[in-house]
């Protein structure tokens, strides 16, 4: 059943018209002449449609609004990236108050609960339901499912649901139709489509004004980490290298962009895996994730850098890693079961081993092999690494050498990364297994004791990244810091670490099983034909909470 509450997704310039709806009484028999604002991502005030569209809706109250949703807690969010989002939500409320006089209404519980008593009553917020509700649409499953739940509410209670583009280039639904409907799975493919679809919309402005908050509102406070659960938090958590919220996050974009011989130069494959203070990627990812920064705001900020002077292309430059996020997002819409391996068509089914050990010896940066478990330790730490570290780990855990399922390691990104994110997670682990279209060919796998100018660039004789982040091997000579079971054993006594006692052997012999491997993935099974349009999916995982699939954000 349609449902007459619901608007189109608006993105500016080209501003669809949200259709009129007579604003029928609720369950109260009346309405109350406010606006509630759902912040879920999209966490600024810069570029943001909906909170544009909030301030001319000619409303007398805006309610901003953020709800803590139990689904995500520390059994699936790592510290880090619960506390980026804390840091979010106290920018934005610092950033609503300064700015806009007004202030984020921080609530807690089932959103579907939340928002159910805010539409039935008004409560906690309102005396009645507010005349309106408006979000940034999020595409990712769990949020699909949540925000049908609540526009059913919407439409029972009379209320008039708005939704609105603000976290991709382009709106999602006209991108689709430019390519008959279907996802671009190439990067050519993508740009083919950036072109036809022309320069994604100029980031908006802040508005000057916002509706007030209504009289008398409680404070609903941004919660403490420890007030949600995050116990003994202390001494484990990492670096805080990456603060969250709009005001570090623009910092951070608009010291890159500043570099105008950066920007200009960027080429992906270039960019140091090793380089960790500072890194040699923007790490504008955690931003983007929560919508902290615009990526319309960015790929506008890249075009005015780059002042129409040479420069690099797409896939390499940063307008083609602004493509591949895009095209994430497209591939995560369309293609039926996209988190998984089971009635996916972009998914070879490869039958993967189980192994628990393997899978914690992995996760844990305890493999033997430095590079790896420095890499596996720094997400640990920090919440982000590399893209090409990325490639390291994702390859070794999958076809390379411990033959374990992606979606076991998707998941461990997934509760570890701060710029986790459903579609592009899912997109690349797919991609580095072998098993997806858009993979690279799956018996080109990487040596887990790189060579300096391989692909994966390490460009770090002295092993300074494996000093950093695997501090057992700090004092092994350079010549063996990536392969230190070929020390000599007086070697390790000197360096004060003995292979197998303070540091572990290697996990797996690579030359040996990588190639078994190889074998292996080539008699697997082909991927299954894409199923007829309109194909059922299979429930999203992140709807299964009895099931112990674990939930995705
Ligand atoms: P930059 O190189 O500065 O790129 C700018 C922005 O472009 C990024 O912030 C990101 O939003 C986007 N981008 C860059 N590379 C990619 C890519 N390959 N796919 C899609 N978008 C991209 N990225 C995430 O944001 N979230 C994830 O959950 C995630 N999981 C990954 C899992 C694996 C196995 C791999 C190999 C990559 C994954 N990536 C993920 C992609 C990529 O590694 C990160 O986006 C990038 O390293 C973030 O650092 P940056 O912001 O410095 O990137």
């Amino acid at each position: 059943k349609r449902t007459p509450v619901a608007s189109p997704a608006e993105m500016p310039p080209k501003r669809k018209a949200a259709p009129k709806v007579a604003a029928k009484a609720g369950s109260s028999g009346r309405l109350q002449d406010a606006a509630v604002l759902w912040f879920r991502k999209g966490l600024r005030l810069d570029d943001n449609p909906a909170l544009v569209a909030a301030a001319k809706s000619g409303v007398r109250h805006l309610c901003p609004i953020f709800v803590i949703d139990p689904h995500f807690g520390p059994k699936h969010v790592g510290v880090n990236r619960y506390r980026f989002l804390l840091e979010s939500l106290s920018d934005l409320d610092a950033q609503l108050r300064k700015r806009l006089g007004s202030r984020l209404l921080v609530l807690r519980g089932k959103p579907e609960t939340v928002l159910g008593d805010i539409l039935r009553s008004g409560k906690p917020l309102l005396g009645a339901p507010p005349r309106l509700l408006m979000w940034e649409r999020d595409t990712e499953p769990y949020a699909q499912a949540r925000d049908a739940a609540v526009a059913k509410l919407a439409e029972k209670a009379g209320v008039e649901v708005q939704t609105f583009v603000g976290h991709t280039l382009y709106d999602p639904d006209d991108a689709l139709k430019v390519n008959k409907g279907k996802a671009p799975s190439t990067m050519p493919g993508m740009v083919t489509l950036a072109k036809a679809l022309g320069e994604p919309p100029q980031p908006l402005a802040v508005p000057s004004k916002v509706p007030p908050l209504p009289a008398g509102v409680k404070p609903f406070p941004v919660p403490t980490l420890k007030e949600m659960g995050y116990r003994d938090v202390g001494g484990k958590i990492g670096t805080h290298a990456f603060p969250g919220g709009e005001t570090a996050g623009l910092a951070r974009m608009a010291a890159r962009l500043k570099d105008t011989e950066y920007i200009r130069t960027f080429e992906k494959p270039k960019t140091r895996s090793t380089a960790f203070d500072p890194p040699s990627t923007t790490v504008l990812s955690p931003y983007l994730k929560f919508g902290c920064v615009s990526a319309r705001r960015f790929f506008h900020g890249l075009k005015k850098s780059i002042g129409g002077k040479k420069h690099t292309q797409p896939p390499g430059s940063l307008e083609g890693q602004l493509y591949f996020r895009e095209m994430a997002y497209l591939q995560g819409l369309t293609v039926p079961n996209f988190d998984r391996a089971k009635g996916n068509p972009a998914c070879r089914p490869v039958p993967w081993d189980k192994s628990a050990a393997k899978l914690k010896a992995w996760e844990e940066g305890k493999t033997g092999f430095p590079f790896i478990d420095a890499a596996m330790r720094q997400l640990k730490q920090v919440g982000w690494l590399h893209h090409l570290a990325r490639h390291a780990v994702a390859c070794f855990l999958t076809r390379g050498d411990l033959w374990q399922s992606w979606e076991d390691g998707r998941d461990v990104f997934d509760r570890l990364l701060l710029d986790a994110d459903w579609a592009i997670n899912n997109m690349n682990w797919l991609a580095l297994s072998g098993v997806a279209p858009w993979s690279p060919p799956f018996f080109r796998v990487y040596h887990p004791v790189p060579k300096m100018d391989s692909a994966l660039n390490v460009q770090d004789p002295e092993g300074e990244y494996i000093r950093q982040y695997v501090p057992e091997l700090r004092d092994m000579p350079a010549k063996y810091i990536y392969a230190p079971w070929t020390a000599p054993l007086d070697v390790q006594k000197e360096a004060k670490c003995i292979v197998g006692k303070d540091y572990p052997k290697p996990i797996v012999e690579h030359e040996r099983v990588s190639k078994a491997n190889i074998a292996r993935f080539k008699k697997s099974p082909r991927a299954p034909p894409a199923p007829a349009a309109g194909a059922k999916r299979l429930a999203p995982a992140g709807d299964q909470p009895a099931s112990g699939k674990r939930p995705r954000r």
